[in-house]
């Protein structure tokens, strides 16, 4: 479909070599966008490139920590530099952090948290707004989580996190509504991807099942689904929003 076709659009991924980012990018990469998969971990990154590239996609590998104020700009001039102009962006990155109350929450664990589930969306957006201003506008779609707007025990920094991603989409979408970037977060239920499978038994994530009234977890392909529509020039009207992907989770 035309208007679900990214061809002529370079695309930065954060946390691309995993998950939902992994996802995120391969449906980008076969609707025709130049994706630069960003990571932390060169291989996953390189392996998800490649995979674009030999479904006849075209893709590029870049290691960046989000965390890292200078990283996100060197991976903004990266994807210029590689696609020509940066129009897509989806900031992705994240981490689970520690699980305790708020009374026993290890502070080096808050602040690693707060760095890259929030300050990595924000130096992504620092960067990326600045390059698609020059490209003549642009779509931001900032990975958030059911978490952006309920609570969740022993999840602090998490919560807390993507509460600020909702807020800070919110900002920098009035700022630019004129000027051509669309700015968007998401709100996935749980997902089945290695953040889950890395930190929960198999118990836990049947646990997890039973909250969402389909009776089920997603799948990273049903977050891109909705991130690429996003991005996408059907959503031409779509700004400023917080949309959830979420099997009715936070319906109950
Ligand atoms: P994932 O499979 O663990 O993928 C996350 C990716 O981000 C990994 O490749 C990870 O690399 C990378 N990463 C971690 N820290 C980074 C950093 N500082 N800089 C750059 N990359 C970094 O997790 P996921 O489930 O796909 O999560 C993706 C996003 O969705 C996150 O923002 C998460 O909060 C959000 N989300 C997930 C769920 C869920 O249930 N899965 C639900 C709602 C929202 P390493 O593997 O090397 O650490």
């Amino acid at each position: 479909m035309a208007d679900r076709d990214f061809t002529g659009k370079t695309a930065i991924v954060t946390g691309a070599g995993s998950g939902i980012g992994a996802a995120i990018a391969r449906e980008l990469g076969a609707r025709g966008a130049h994706v630069i998969v960003s990571d932390l971990d060169v291989a996953n990154a390189d392996q998800v490139a490649g995979e674009i590239v030999t479904e006849g996609g075209k893709a590029d590998a870049a290691v960046a920590d989000v965390s890292d104020a200078m990283a996100m700009q060197k991976l903004v001039q990266t994807a210029v530099d590689k696609g020509g102009a940066l129009h897509l962006a989806v900031n992705n990155a994240g981490i689970g952090g520690p699980s305790e109350k708020v009374g026993d929450y290890p502070t080096d664990g808050w602040r690693k948290v707060i760095d890259i589930n929030l300050n990595g969306v924000f130096y992504g957006m620092r960067h990326q707004i600045p390059a698609m201003l020059d490209a003549g506008g642009g779509a931001i779609v900032n990975i958030a989580s059911i978490l952006g707007s309920v609570g969740f025990r022993n999840a602090s920094a998490y919560v807390a996190a993507k509460h600020g991603v909702v807020g800070l989409t919110k900002a920098a979408a009035l700022e630019y509504a004129q000027e051509g970037i669309r700015v968007n977060s998401v709100g996935p239920g749980f997902i089945e991807t290695p953040l889950l499978s890395k930190n929960l038994d198999q118990d836990a994530i049947d646990g997890l099942s039973a909250l969402h009234p389909v009776g089920r977890i997603g799948t990273p392909e049903e977050v891109s689904a909705l991130t690429c529509f996003l991005l996408s020039d059907r959503a031409s009207f779509i700004t400023g929003s917080y949309h959830l992907v979420d099997g009715a989770y936070t319906t109950q």
